[in-house]
């Protein structure tokens, strides 16, 4: 089976993992700090808060920001489960903004009119907007941050398949135009840590609280603790806080992945442009890259022309397992989720969401793949479509 994704392991990333294992450390060493280093070097961005994962980082990105009951975050219906699940982590509310049929991004101008028509009708408002950058194509945050101010929401962007990705020359993750980036560096996306995560931000004060509540909400710092130290084993807690640590292991194999970051993005968009040259003819809806960005190619999402061929979505996404193409799907609308749907979603709510889910696939695409695989997708497809 030719896997829709893959990581990509060196010797070079396993000696990374193999010297922690012999150091001194395991866990809270030298390597947590170092990997965030390199993350600001490739973001530009001030801060970085490594974590155990991205779904962590989305939770203290919104804690942060003050999120709680009563409060409302707005985000994608096309994205995975955690980029909604952290507002209601914190006992805040969410909903969802339409898809931009050309992009599969939140799309800004149903953005815009959903928050003039709330503001009209007296609707909840949203605190957080949370754009995500679906398979590394990312959202027109320009407008998203100028509506921001307008209607005073904070910005937090999933960019967990978006690391090494462009929007207009700035490195994503640089936060010109959010208040916290989050990464994931799950096998699956563009460079790994097994598990693992990173959120960056230009403010200070957010990077300090997220750094605090990622280990329990305790602090060794003198400026913080409410009162005198008992002597130097001294800590306090000052907040309910988490273990969202990340481990030296993991930030080890984190380092030396970074170091192969831009040859990844490098041969993901070499690939999707073979893609798009090969199949320009096929019964397909092909992902275009807007002019002012730099994807990373993270997913590479087709839509079948329905009305062009025989075979429904379901058979065409059979027929290419049965030959052994390893597709997925992403991803099934949040809001038709049985765990939303009970929280009072409804089918036709988002109808750009469901007519891309009932469209799509994702065929593979990872930085190993070799030109003899992508070409025996591309004859798959040609079997079952043409
Ligand atoms: C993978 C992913 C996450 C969650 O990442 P983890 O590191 O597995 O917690 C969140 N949002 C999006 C868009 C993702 O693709």
């Amino acid at each position: 089976m030719i896997p829709y994704g893959k990581q990509d392991i060196s010797q070079h990333d396993i000696d990374a993992v193999v010297e922690v294992l012999k150091s001194d450390f395991l866990t809270q060493g030298p390597q947590v700090p170092l990997f965030e280093s390199k993350i600001m070097a490739t973001t530009k961005a001030n801060h970085a808060i490594a974590v155990n994962s991205a779904t962590s980082a989305l939770h203290l990105a919104c804690l942060a920001l003050g999120l709680s009951k009563g409060d409302v975050v707005w985000t994608s219906p096309i994205s995975f489960v955690a980029s909604a699940n952290c507002a209601l982590y914190c006992g805040a509310d969410v909903d969802f903004v339409d898809i931009d049929p050309d992009t599969y991004n939140l799309s800004t101008n149903a953005l815009e009119n959903k928050l003039t028509h709330a503001k009209q009708n007296n609707l909840p408002l949203p605190n957080i907007v949370i754009p995500v950058h679906l398979c590394g194509q990312p959202c027109d945050m320009d407008k998203i941050h100028e509506l921001s101010k307008t209607y005073s929401f904070a910005i937090i962007e999933d960019a967990s398949h978006a690391i090494g990705g462009k929007y207009k020359s700035n490195p994503i993750g640089g936060c010109q135009f959010s208040d916290i980036a989050v990464f994931s560096f799950h096998p699956v996306k563009i460079i790994t840590t097994a598990e693992g995560g990173v959120a960056t931000t230009n403010n200070a004060k957010l990077a300090k609280r997220m750094a605090l509540l990622r280990n329990h909400g305790i602090t060794r710092d003198d400026k913080l603790m409410t009162e005198p130290t008992h002597g130097a084993w001294y800590y306090q807690q000052i907040e309910l806080g988490f273990n969202y640590r990340m481990t030296e292991m993991q930030a080890a194999l984190g380092i030396s992945q970074l170091t192969k970051l831009f040859e990844f993005v490098n041969k993901r968009n070499k690939l999707a442009k073979r893609y798009n040259e090969k199949l320009r003819d096929f019964p397909l809806t092909l992902p275009e890259q807007t002019s002012d960005s730099y994807s990373t190619r993270h997913l590479y999402v087709i839509q079948l022309k329905l009305a062009e061929i025989t075979l429904s979505h379901q058979q065409v996404f059979d027929a290419l397992r049965q030959k052994n193409i390893g597709v997925n799907l992403h991803y099934i609308p949040i809001h038709l989720q049985p765990f939303y749907k009970n929280r009072g979603s409804k089918v036709g709510q988002f109808p750009n969401a469901e007519n891309y889910y009932k469209r799509a696939i994702s065929i593979p695409l990872f930085h190993q793949m070799t030109d003899e695989q992508q070409d025996s997708v591309i004859q798959a497809l040609k079997d079952i479509l043409l």
